[in-house]
């Protein structure tokens, strides 16, 4: 049966490679609704065909969503969710700046790897499993597209979350981790802080002694938050952005920071939030304002997480080839699913590097086999072979 999947993936090769360039061609910015819309409608359109049931989640002004369900969801033992989004970092005009391309081997351009291969490799997995008669009795599927993955998933959390509780697992499309391509069984916790700092200006040469710099306040919070760095627990707060001031001769009134968490488990964050929002100020008369949570939970590992894994490396193994487990530092939509308690695997989408850089790529010919692992994959899950 393995090889019939593979064979029948490896025989449409040519159209995954169509589907690619179609959908990377289409620009989609998580920030423009109208463009993602283009590739939710071209996702639509290709579920609809492979015999899903469609429903479309629209808000005014936000990126549509869809819900595609096959209906053996009612009586399946594996109901399995699968979870893309089509969104990607670059701006509206990236494709005319740098189109879709394929040079030995490698496909370029815009959201390629992140993840819109990932997302036609899930299609053609149904595809395949349909198409040779191998999709199991008892398999549900549910596949979940989004537009504002990047973003933070403010729009669609909600209906990740609902449509993950009556799931018994989940299968994220986001790519392997480079450079191994590896499957993801966990991934940190992201949070993101606010501090702003109220001083007293004062003229920096006249009466200096009146003034309460901000910048020097702010300076103090920001050696303090770099303290909080535990990178053996694998604990970071980056103080990314800071910004104050007016004048050079002016005693500044105002500092403000931008800060980011990460956290491997919810128990460390537990412990470091209430740090960081409890910031006091050192300066006498200096005021200090922090805002903020963590807003994507960690993705813990856990015995149902590698369990998933290790049935993902036995059917790898079978397929020809060794699939390595990894640990992102990076958040996406599994940390959602994974909160709730539900198994979670991710990474299950395109081999390649590069996410959010200008030289992200896929590797063609491991679109196939890809594809065929998260195929057999589903198969297993629902007693199959
Ligand atoms: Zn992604």
């Amino acid at each position: 049966m393995a090889d019939a999947i593979l064979a029948f993936l490896r025989s449409h090769e040519a159209e995954m490679g169509d589907d690619l360039r179609a959908l990377v061609t289409m620009d989609s910015p998580s920030t423009e609704p109208a463009l993602v819309g283009r590739c939710i409608d071209w996702a639509a359109d290709r579920l609809a065909a492979l015999g899903a049931e469609v429903r479309r989640v629209h808000d005014d002004g936000m990126v549509d969503r869809l819900v595609a369900t096959w209906p053996a969801k009612a009586t399946a033992t594996c109901r399995a969710m699968i979870l893309m989004h089509l969104d990607t970092v670059w701006p509206a005009d990236e494709t005319t700046r740098r189109p879709f391309r394929i040079e030995d081997g490698r496909a370029y351009g815009p959201g390629v790897f992140d993840m819109k291969g990932g997302a036609v490799q899930g299609l053609w997995a149904l595809a395949a499993l349909r198409d040779t008669g191998a999709w199991p009795a008892g398999l549900g599927v549910t596949v979940v597209v989004t537009g504002d993955e990047e973003v933070g998933s403010r729009q669609s959390r909600a209906l990740i979350e609902a449509e993950a509780r009556t799931s018994t697992l989940v299968c994220v499309l986001e790519p392997a981790e480079p450079p191994i391509h590896a499957y993801k069984t966990s991934r940190k916790g992201v949070g993101g802080f606010q501090v702003q700092i109220e001083g007293r200006a004062s003229h920096a040469g006249g009466q200096p002694e009146k003034g309460i710099s901000a910048v020097v306040e702010l300076a103090h919070q920001t050696l303090a938050l770099a303290a909080l760095n535990d990178f053996e627990r694998g604990t970071t707060v980056n103080v990314g952005v800071v910004r104050g001031g007016s004048r050079s001769n002016v005693v500044p009134a105002d500092a403000s920071a931008s800060v980011d968490l990460r956290v491997r488990t919810m128990a460390e964050g537990e412990r470091v939030v209430p740090l960081i929002l409890g910031l006091k100020p050192v300066l006498a008369g200096a005021k200090v304002t922090v805002t903020g949570s963590v807003n994507r939970p960690p993705m813990e590992r856990t015995p149902a997480g590698v369990a998933l894994f290790e049935t993902a490396k036995r059917i790898a193994a079978e397929l020809g080839f060794d699939l390595a487990e990894a640990a992102s530092g990076g958040a996406s939509d599994g940390n959602f699913t994974a909160a709730l308690g539900v198994p979670t695997i991710d990474g299950m989408g395109a081999v390649g590097d590069g996410a959010h850089a200008l030289h992200e790529h896929l590797v063609v010919a491991e679109m196939a086999p890809r594809a065929a692992l998260l195929a057999r994959f589903l198969q297993s899950q629902a007693g199959g072979a």
